[in-house]
């Protein structure tokens, strides 16, 4: 199929900041209550479509953080928040998602300038999905309700929950506004005030949120900011006593660590952490379809996200005229400027990672794949973060392209003779996140759905998500669930009540 890939050269930080009336460099500080924090500057941070440096992080050391944590202390304390009405929350947390609508433009261009994702995409997906977190977590703080127990005889046990207290939300660079927002709505709506600490990588879109979040009528201190790197920020703000949940999206080996640093004082945690998911392609698919989904569900955001549908697995009486169509197609995605609404697929997020993806293109012809499609850095778009989509034929499941996470637009691919055969590959995974399975055959469907061990199953539709519904991961994907039910878990604590319905009669120890 004769497809070409179009390519526009990106305009410049420098035009984009020009055009959204942004002054450089960036403000990356921290923010505890109302007021800027951090202070010795991290190297420059670039605009991945260009290299050119656009701020540098004013990292939030161990005092920052607990400046931070002190901030979201007292504003929980002061009942301000936690003790206001629910119906008061709920406007405000409408207002937030209003105003945060509003600066869609101003924040997509952040976030397009920090990690290139292109701004027609953050319009039409991340800005109204982050919007949507806060009135979504309304609508759940508006029908929130506890449970009665009937059962002993005499006695009615109710429930009550109530805040945990400070909440610390860690997110990941993919999709900063709408991965951090999701937590943070979850956790206002039941009355926690937060510290969110965003990567390293994406310092600029997460503080104007924030600021944003106050001029909507968040009072300064609910809702704070901790820049920095993991290991000196993450760490101080995931081992400071004063934080009782940790709301964390991210690595998986980054989980880990958080969950030892909550085990010292039993913190409560909730992990989102990497995949490596399957996306099955049976004998009966809709072959327009499951090309369409699978494209978009390795490529979408240059596969720079948890649910990347990156091991592909083709019955094989389907797999040639897919891999014929798969190939020219990812061959044909238009890379090009993050700000033309034509673009469909932008740089690398940040230079380390374009580097660790190429490692995998090195690692997967060691081992025997057979590289399809891509697997060169472009250089016709100058010096910015530059990838085409990568397609590699493996041989085994066992390679380190179908067992690691890339993060990455690497789709792997490897036919199997059979549905089981299919099945089993797929859960030979430490992981467990997300899988996809693209099938007519109802009885076909259902058995993959049954079968594969992960937190959510797609049939015949990529990357759609309800809110409310539970989100997370099997094995080493996570621990708990988003959603509604689980983000209140992680968010309050539940406490029980006995009461007697009548006078008790009670032993009378002591008693003549
Ligand atoms: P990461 O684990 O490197 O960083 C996540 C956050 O943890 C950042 O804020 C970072 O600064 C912080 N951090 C890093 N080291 C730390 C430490 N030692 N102590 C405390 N904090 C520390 O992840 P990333 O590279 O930013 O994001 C990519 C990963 O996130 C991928 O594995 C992806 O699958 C995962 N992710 C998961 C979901 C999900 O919902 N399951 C969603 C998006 C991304």
């Amino acid at each position: 199929m004769g497809f070409v890939r179009a390519m526009t050269v990106p305009s410049t930080a420098a035009a984009v900041a020009a055009r959204f009336g942004f002054t450089m460099p960036l403000p990356a500080t921290g923010w505890a209550a109302g007021r800027a924090i951090g202070a010795d500057p991290m190297p420059a941070h670039v605009y991945p479509a260009t290299g050119e440096p656009i701020g540098a992080v004013q990292i939030c050391d161990a005092a920052a953080v607990d400046e931070a944590v002190g901030a979201a202390r007292v504003a929980f304390a002061s009942g301000a928040w936690s003790r206001r009405s629910v119906q008061e929350r709920i406007g405000v947390l409408r207002a937030c998602a209003a105003r945060l609508r509003n600066a869609g433009e101003e924040l997509a261009a952040l976030q397009m300038l920090e990690t290139g994702i292109p701004f027609s995409q953050a319009m039409t997906g991340h800005i109204p999905r982050m919007a949507e977190n806060f009135e979504i977590f309304a609508d759940i703080a508006a029908t929130q309700a506890g449970r009665t127990f009937q059962q002993v005889p005499g006695y009615v046990t109710h429930t009550l929950r109530a805040p945990v207290g400070v909440a610390a939300i860690f997110a990941p660079w993919n999709a900063p506004l709408v991965l951090s927002s999701m937590k943070l709505a979850a956790a206002l709506a039941v009355g926690c005030t937060a510290v969110i600490k965003p990567s390293e990588y994406t310092p600029f879109s997460v503080l104007r949120m924030v600021q944003i979040l106050e001029e909507a009528g968040l009072a300064p201190g609910v809702v704070n900011v901790v820049n920095g790197p993991g290991a000196i920020t993450g760490r101080a703000l995931s081992e400071h006593e004063d934080v009782a949940a940790i709301g964390f999206i991210g690595g998986t080996e980054t989980g880990k660590t958080i969950m030892r640093a909550a085990a010292g004082r039993l913190a409560k945690v909730g992990l989102e952490l990497g995949g490596k998911s399957a996306n099955i392609i049976t004998a009966s698919a809709d072959l327009e379809a499951a090309v369409d989904g699978s494209l978009l569900a390795i490529y979408t955001s240059a596969g720079q996200q948890c649910l990347a549908g990156s091991r592909i697995f083709l019955e094989r009486a389907i797999a040639a005229p897919f891999l014929d169509r798969f190939q020219a197609r990812a061959r044909a995605i238009r890379l090009g400027c993050p700000l033309d609404p034509s673009t469909e697929m932008g740089p690398i997020a940040h230079p380390a990672h374009l580097a660790r993806i190429l490692d995998f293109v090195a690692a997967a012809r060691a081992q025997g794949a057979q590289i399809l499609a891509g697997g060169e850095r472009v250089h016709a778009m100058g010096p910015g973060l530059w990838l085409e989509p990568i397609l590699a034929l493996a041989p085994s499941n066992d390679l380190t392209i179908c067992q690691e996470e890339i993060f990455g637009p690497f789709a792997t691919v490897q036919v199997v003779e059979t549905l089981d055969e299919a099945i089993a590959r797929a859960n030979d995974s430490r992981f467990g996140l997300v899988g996809y399975v693209w099938a007519q055959d109802i009885a076909a469907i259902m058995r993959v759905t049954d079968q594969l061990e992960t937190g959510t199953v797609w049939v015949n539709t990529p990357l759609v998500r309800d809110l409310r519904a539970p989100f997370g991961g099997w094995k080493q994907s996570g621990l708990g669930r988003d959603g509604r039910e689980g983000c209140i878990d992680l968010f309050t604590e539940e406490k029980a009540v006995m009461t007697p319905i009548g006078p008790v009669r009670m032993r009378k120890l002591g008693a003549p």
